[in-house]
């Protein structure tokens, strides 16, 4: 593989300055010596709690291979790798650029309200049986974590697969042009941010700026039944990118027919061109079917074998805290790890995916979703038919699940405590054999505690 940044490309990219006559040979970004690797550029980035400028020493200790600062740090020598730079984001997001630019294989970019990650990990296991895949790192999709997948972005790939998110308006566009796909997927219009973002067309409008940013004839893929299909329409009519739909009519581009949902799979067909494959899935749940039907659309528009691609997803597994389904072995139960983060509609969607899980009690323990704003109340009451539908037993924490809980129909109050930690004996004191669990909520609930202290061995 070739090197990914020297000190020429570094300079061209940034029109920083070099003092040092070192060659530089980097093999990769980073901008946080705690998961530094030896040949990385470190990037010291000044962020709202700390700045990376206090640990350019450590990052050189870790054998980066440069370091990208905007001032002089004094008890680093002369001698030391060091480029020196206006601003340190802005020099990553030229780095980007200059990565983007220099690219000549397929990019496809990925927003949506929810599933973007895990939409971006199945075309990332599918593509790797086409050539190489760079795919952005967890859940990189903002103003630094997109500069930095580009950066990353090794000039001979064949695919570079980026997740673009936002909680304001005007996030996207400036990012999608960055980015410059060939290919878009939007893979649903939620509730997610509602506080900033006031009402489902402002979503909408937000996300179709990623086909906006496509070149005239490309292809942008949606559900056929996502909010705002007719305003994604008219933004494709009117910069001429084909808009391909998938869901369950005739007219969607992927059809997708004879679903069924099972604990340990899902079993379904996919047709596309008058073509139909039978598909299996080996992690349960409906809307994986659909993040499958989306990669499928974009395998078809790369014109690539799409026998290859299903066979491929056979065997695609959830991430951490997004869908994981643990043992727990004391009880001979399991848990649905969703702890990662909640919206509404990813709470209702894997309180589905529960039902088909469990074979006896479904425990859901539920903390509150986050930057809701002045919707908040009423999202979170609108999740009580699907409890009182889904759930045997109901445990909660934070304000708003307390509401909640309040409305909670008698026998399905489990209990209720301000944090998920105060929550766990409680939880604990109520299991009985072969309850199956859903763990679910905002990401700063630090709901993958209570996961992480079931799941420990005793
Ligand atoms: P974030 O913006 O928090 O990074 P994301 O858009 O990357 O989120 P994922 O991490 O892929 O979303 O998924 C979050 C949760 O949303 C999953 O755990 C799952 O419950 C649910 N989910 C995934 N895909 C879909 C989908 N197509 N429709 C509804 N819910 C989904
Ligand atoms: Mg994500």
């Amino acid at each position: 593989m070739s090197v990914l940044w020297t000190e020429t490309d570094l300079i061209q990219a940034t029109n920083g300055i070099f003092p040092c006559s070192t060659s530089i040979k980097g093999n990769g970004i980073s901008i946080d010596t705690r998961s530094i690797e030896k040949g990385d550029i470190f990037v010291a980035i000044i962020g709202e709690n700390s700045d990376g400028h206090a640990y350019v020493q450590k990052a050189l200790d870790a054998g980066a291979a440069c370091a990208i600062v905007s001032h002089p740090i004094s008890e680093i020598p002369d001698t030391a790798p060091i480029l020196y730079v206006k601003d340190t984001l802005q020099a990553l997001t030229d780095m980007g650029r200059y990565a983007r630019n220099r690219f000549t294989g397929k990019v496809i970019a990925i927003t949506g309200s929810v599933g973007k990650t895990t939409t971006k990990e199945m075309l990332k296991m599918t593509l790797s049986a086409y050539g190489t895949v760079h795919a952005a790192a967890g859940s990189h999709n903002n103003h630094l974590g997109v500069p930095l997948t580009l950066a990353r972005l090794p000039k001979d790939t064949d695919f570079c697969i980026c997740e673009i998110g936002m909680n304001h308006i005007g996030e996207i566009a400036p990012l999608a042009t960055f980015v410059s796909p060939h290919i878009a997927i939007i893979t649903e219009v939620a509730s997610s941010h509602l506080g900033y973002m006031q009402n489902l067309d402002n979503i909408a409008k937000e996300k179709s700026q990623i086909i906006i940013a496509l070149p005239p004839q490309a292809v942008a893929l949606v559900p056929e039944t996502i909010y705002g299909l007719d305003i994604f329409q008219g933004i494709a009519k009117q910069y001429q990118v084909q808009l391909q739909t998938v869901g369950a009519s005739k007219a969607a581009s992927v059809q997708i027919s004879n679903i069924d949902l099972g604990a340990q799979q899902s079993n379904f067909q996919i047709s596309i061109q008058k073509q139909d494959y039978a598909f299996t899935l080996s992690s349960p749940g409906e809307h994986l079917i659909r993040n499958a039907g989306l990669v499928i659309g974009a395998i078809h528009a790369l014109r690539l074998d799409i026998q290859q691609a299903i066979t491929t997803l056979v065997d695609f597994q959830t991430g951490n805290g997004r869908g994981k389904i643990l043992s727990l072995p004391t009880i001979n139960g399991r848990i649905l790890d969703e702890s990662y983060n909640a919206s509404t509609l990813s709470i209702s969607t894997a309180l589905k995916t529960l039902s088909l899980l469990a074979p006896a009690r479904k425990i859901v323990i539920l903390g509150d979703i986050m930057e809701l704003g002045d919707f908040s109340e009423q999202e979170h009451l609108s999740l009580l038919p699907h409890l009182i539908a889904n759930a045997d037993l109901v445990f909660c924490c934070g304000s708003m699940m307390h509401i909640v809980f309040e409305q909670l129909p008698q026998p399905l109050r489990g209990g209720w405590c301000a944090t998920a930690q105060e929550l766990i004996p409680f939880i604990q004191s109520q299991l009985q054999e072969n309850d199956t669990l859903l763990v679910k909520g905002s990401n700063s609930m630090r709901m993958n505690s209570i996961v992480t202290t079931l799941t420990a061995p005793e």
